[in-house]
C-alpha cells in the first residue's frame, strides 16, 4: 500500500507513507545462491494437492485473486490447488495457522499488505512474518476504490468528506478487521479529513460488499478486483480509485487526487507464504508457477477486467518479495505510530 504527501499535521505521515511506494517495483536480487531448482528436497515434489489458504471470506478481493492464480498454477504443477478460507483478525488468524503447517509446500498462504502491517498493530501475533514464512513471489497490486451504498446522499467525494465530517456519530464504514487494506484505507480516509469513523468490521469485503449492496452499511473502501462488478452494474456508488492513475475498467471514476483527496493514494500488494523451513527448491517450484500463472493470457485479461494487472516477472520471486516485505514492515511500523494507532 503506498501513498504520497499531506498537509499540515500529518505531513510526517504523508512522507513516510510516500516511501511505500510500490509503483517503483521493487526489483530484489538478492544473492543468496537459491536459485537452483529441480532434484534434491524437491524430488517428487508436488505429489499431492496443495492448500492455498485465503485469510478473509469467500469472494473477496483476496480470495478473487487467489482462486485466479490457483488454477494455472495447478495446471503447471500437474495437482489440484484446494483454496481454503480461514478468516479472522484482520487476516492474522491465517498466517498464523499457516505459520505452524509442515513446511513440506503442501499449504501455501495468499496474503496482502497487511503481512506487513499486522506487527504494528497486534501486540500479540503469535508469529513473525520475516521469521516463519518464506516468501514465495509478489502477485499484483491492486487499487481501491472508495463506495457507498447505492442511495447514500453525497454525490461526490467533496460532498462525501462534507456528509461523513457533519455525520461522523451515525454514518458507518465497513471494514475487513484491523490491519485489512480496507481498514488501512479508512485510516488514511479519517487522518486525510480529521474525523473517526464509526467501523464495522467484517471477515472480508466480500460480505461487507453484500451488506453495502444491501444498505446495510453506509460506505467503504475495497480493491477493484471486489468492487468493479457491483460499480459498472450502478450496485453501489463509486467516488474514486485511490491511484494516481484511473484504471482501464472504470474509466469515469475519477481518482482520489482529481477528486479533491490526493492524500489518500493507496494500492494493495499481494504475495504468495510457504511456512518456514520449506525447502527453498520447492519454494522454487512454486514460484516457477507463479510466474507461468502470472504470464497467463487469461489471467492477465481477468485481472485487467478487475482493474489491476500481475506484477513484473521479477517481483514473483522469492527475492524481490522478502525485500517488500522487509521494507514494508519498517515503513507501516513508523506509520502506525506517527498516527498514533496503539497495537491491540
Ligand atoms: N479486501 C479485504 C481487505 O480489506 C480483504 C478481503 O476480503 O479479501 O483487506
Amino acid at each position: 500500500m503506498r501513498t504520497t504527501r499531506r498537509h499540515a499535521a500529518t505531513a510526517r505521515l504523508l512522507a513516510t507513507l510516500a516511501s511505500l511506494s510500490l509503483l517503483t517495483a521493487a526489483c530484489g536480487n538478492n544473492d543468496d545462491g537459491g536459485e537452483e531448482t529441480g532434484g534434491g528436497a524437491a524430488e517428487g515434489y508436488p505429489d499431492q494437492n496443495i492448500t492455498f489458504v485465503v485469510p478473509f471470506s469467500a469472494g473477496g478481493p483476496t480470495d478473487t485473486v487467489t482462486r485466479l492464480v490457483a488454477e494455472p498454477m495447478a495446471q503447471e504443477l500437474g495437482v489440484e490447488i484446494v483454496v481454503q478460507n480461514i478468516e479472522g483478525a484482520g487476516g492474522t488468524v491465517a498466517a498464523g495457522e499457516v505459520s505452524q503447517e509442515d513446511p513440506d509446500g503442501y499449504t501455501v498462504l495468499m496474503h496482502h499488505v497487511g503481512m506487513s502491517t499486522a506487527p504494528a498493530l497486534y501486540a500479540d501475533l503469535g508469529y513473525d512474518p520475516l521469521e516463519d514464512f518464506e516468501m514465495i513471489g509478489l502477485v499484483t497490486e491492486v487499487p481501491m476504490t472508495i463506495v457507498a451504498r447505492r442511495d447514500f446522499e453525497p454525490e461526490t467525494l467533496e460532498e462525501l468528506v462534507d456528509y461523513v465530517t457533519e455525520n461522523a456519530d451515525t454514518v458507518t464504514y465497513a471494514n475487513a478487521g484491523i490491519g485489512a487494506a480496507s481498514h488501512l484505507c479508512g485510516l488514511l480516509f479519517q487522518d486525510a479529513i480529521g474525523v473517526t469513523l464509526q467501523e464495522v468490521p467484517y471477515e472480508g469485503t466480500g460480505p461487507a460488499l453484500t451488506d453495502l449492496v444491501g444498505g446495510q452499511v453506509d460506505f467503504m473502501c475495497d480493491q477493484t478486483t471486489n468492487t468493479t462488478g457491483q460499480i459498472n452494474a450502478g450496485e453501489v456508488k463509486a467516488y474514486a480509485v485511490t491511484t494516481p492513475e484511473r484504471v482501464e475498467s472504470l474509466p469515469d471514476l475519477p481518482t482520489t487526487a482529481e477528486a479533491g483527496l490526493p492524500d489518500v493514494e493507496v494500492a494493495v500488494w499481494h504475495g504468495l507464504y510457504a511456512p518456514a523451513g520449506t525447502p527453498e527448491e520447492v519454494v522454487q517450484v512454486l514460484s516457477d508457477a507463479l510466474k507461468v500463472a502470472l504470464a497467463d493470457q487469461a489471467v492477465i485479461d481477468q485481472l485487467a477486467e478487475l482493474g489491476t494487472a500481475p506484477v513484473p516477472e521479477e517481483d514473483a520471486t522469492p527475492e524481490a518479495h522478502r525485500e517488500r516485505l522487509e521494507e514494508q514492515t519498517k515503513s507501516w511500523a513508523q506509520v502506525i505510530a506517527d498516527a498514533g494507532v496503539e497495537p491491540q
